[in-house]
């Protein structure tokens, strides 16, 4: 159940409240919000005789319900947004992961010519081989700070566990919760209270619920700028990397008051389904795209295969602006 309380209840009596109804509870737009476990269908006399407003809720998808808030939260992105009325689909582009200085300017200045605000990279990257490239760490968030100064781009970037999330969240302008980690509670928590737009990817083994109550995690720390990704879950199928579910899509359009983005890179693996996959999602009518782009991708010390060079990403962007205004959105 959520409850909204007036901010004029002293915080210790509603952290007493909290407390006997083991609930969480933040502060926003003046108005404390309670929220319990969905189970609580009868709002308590203690709080009934204070609450402004409430909602029983059918099960713990409750902050990103759309039964509890119908409309879509709007995240400020730099000079834009997303989300909210609908209108903004936001390319999020850049390599996998930060290798050189001179690899990722390559990268802005592409992303520069094109128009696009926000570069995506790693510094901590999850790999499935301990012997395997796990990114430059502080140094390439170092590298990413020096981009955004030299080229205003704003900053996409993972944090993979709580050794160094702070210092993530510190660089970061946009922070993502990769698929290996959308279980991290530590992590969820950091995000929560980083009060920076988060991307949460979905886990790619994990159902919608299992995202949206990690989604639920972060916006119960008082932090509602959540941007979900589907970027494939595992089926059965094997030529491919991933299954991209766009049915889990339609799915969160319908229920769920977050904006979301599509991630075909990653997904597919390969970077000959990417342009095909983006215009799909596209059409989808989806808040955003996340695109992984090299210089030099037969280079890549990370996810060589899906990555498109710049001349592929340049074709396939110049692609979606019609596919995007067919659907009633623009590309930001
Ligand atoms: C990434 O975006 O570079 C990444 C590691 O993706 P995922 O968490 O979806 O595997
Ligand atoms: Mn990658």
């Amino acid at each position: 159940m959520i409850i909204h309380l007036p901010k004029h209840i002293e915080h210790a009596h509603v952290e007493m409240l909290a407390q006997e109804y083991g609930a969480l509870f933040f502060v926003r737009n003046d108005v404390y919000v309670m929220v319990t476990h969905h189970t609580m269908t009868e709002l308590p006399d203690a709080l009934a005789q204070m609450a402004i407003e409430y909602w029983a809720m059918p099960t713990d998808m409750q902050l990103s319900s759309r039964q509890y808030n119908p409309t879509t939260h709007t995240i400020a992105i730099g000079d834009t947004y997303i989300g909210g009325d609908g209108t903004h689909q936001l390319m999020i582009a850049g390599p996998c992961a930060v290798e050189s200085r001179e690899q990722i300017d390559q990268s802005c200045q592409m992303l520069i010519n094109q128009g696009i605000r926000v570069l995506r990279a790693g510094c901590y990257k999850p790999r499935t081989s301990p012997y395997t490239f796990r990114g430059l760490g502080e140094d390439g968030l170092k590298l990413l700070a020096e981009m955004r100064d030299k080229y205003g781009l704003l900053i996409a970037t993972e944090m993979r566990d709580a050794t160094h999330a702070d210092k993530v969240v510190e660089y970061a302008d946009i922070v993502q919760v990769g698929a290996k980690s959308m279980y991290d509670h530590g992590l969820l928590q950091a995000a929560g209270q980083s009060g920076k737009p988060v991307i949460l990817k979905r886990g790619f083994g994990s159902t919608l619920q299992e995202l949206v109550h990690c989604a639920d995690f972060i916006m119960s720390c008082g932090n509602s700028q959540v941007i979900l990704c589907e970027r494939g879950i595992r089926s059965f199928e094997n030529q491919t990397r991933f299954t991209l579910d766009l049915c889990g899509v339609a799915w969160l359009k319908q229920h769920c008051n977050l904006p979301i983005i599509l991630d075909p890179s990653h997904a597919m693996g390969y970077a000959y389904g990417i342009a095909d996959l983006a215009r799909a999602c596209t059409a989808m009518g989806v808040d955003g795209l996340l695109i992984e782009t090299h210089p030099n991708p037969h280079l890549a010390q990370s996810d060589a295969p899906q990555q498109l060079d710049h001349h592929q990403f340049e074709i396939m962007y110049k692609s979606l602006h019609e596919v995007a205004k067919s659907v009633g959105k623009v590309l930001v």
